[in-house]
């Protein structure tokens, strides 16, 4: 196949399952199928056909509006859809076509649907993070890299510590801090990518929970109670292992390593 419309292909492929994602993204909280009835408009409730439901191209023929109420339609379903084909490609690109790009590709699919689920509404689905656990563990199988016991120990690992840390933290604050959807979440992500990719994704989200929840801490008033929902954070870790993880773990390696001489091996 030609090289380009191999790619134009992927990329629409996966614009296809973002515009699917966003059906997740609406419809999972207010617990309605993701099945039937096909979309409508949320103001209107007119049907949504098929030929305005096409990814990006849709949106921008109608100018970001519905074509019967002329209501506005949210930024975000365009950019999901971008974001998921933009995945495609990254995925293809890193991992060839193959089982374990097809896998990747639906774990991070679940991640940017849970992404966007915890930022509107503070939880994030059993319906996916439970799911996704066995799920995850399966298709352990089906990637050379992973073993079946990398998996295993990456759910408890994940589902482990944050349990513990959240207990912790209730204990001698008396108050709950971090969602048991969290520690789901992170039992999913040690099935798909293993122990060790718990422990970077963990490191990951709190450094960049920090960068972002600390300065936000001080701009905002101090009767104010801050809620920064953690899953996008762990969805960022997780995806940033998926494709720099042994890179960035190296180069880490090599800096602790340099102050004493090339002798000390890990
Ligand atoms: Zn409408």
């Amino acid at each position: 196949m030609n090289f380009y419309l191999f790619y134009i292909t992927v990329f629409i492929f996966g614009m296809c399952i973002g515009s699917f994602a966003n059906v997740c993204i609406y419809r999972l909280p207010l617990s309605k199928s993701i099945v039937t009835p096909r979309s409508s408009c949320v103001n209107c409730g007119n049907m949504i056909r098929f030929y305005d439901n096409i990814p990006i191209i849709s949106y921008l023929i109608l100018k970001g509006h519905c074509r019967y109420c002329k209501v506005k339609i949210s930024f975000r379903y365009p950019m999901v859809e971008v974001i998921s084909g933009l995945f495609a490609l990254c995925v293809v690109l890193k991992f060839g076509l193959s089982i374990k790009a097809l896998i990747y590709f639906s774990f991070i699919i679940s991640l940017i649907i849970i992404t966007y689920i915890d930022i509107d509404y503070q939880i994030i689905p059993d319906e996916i993070s439970l799911s996704g656990i066995p799920i995850g563990f399966i298709a352990s199988f089906g990637i050379p890299d992973i073993s079946y016991l990398d998996s295993l120990f990456g759910i408890l690992l994940g589902g482990g510590s944050l349990y513990l840390v959240g207990l912790i933290y209730s204990l001698i604050r008396g108050e709950e801090g971090m969602g048991g959807g969290d520690v789901k979440l992170l039992a999913m992500i040690g099935a798909f990518i293993g122990w060790k990719g718990v422990i970077f994704t963990v490191f990951t989200a709190s450094a960049a929970g920090s960068l972002v929840g600390i300065p936000l801490m001080f701009i905002r008033s101090q009767n104010m109670k801050l809620k920064i929902p953690f899953g996008p954070f762990l969805a960022v870790g997780a995806i940033t292992y998926l494709f720099w993880g042994q890179q960035i773990i190296y180069l880490y390696f090599q800096f602790i390593r340099a102050p004493y001489g090339s002798t000390l091996s890990f």
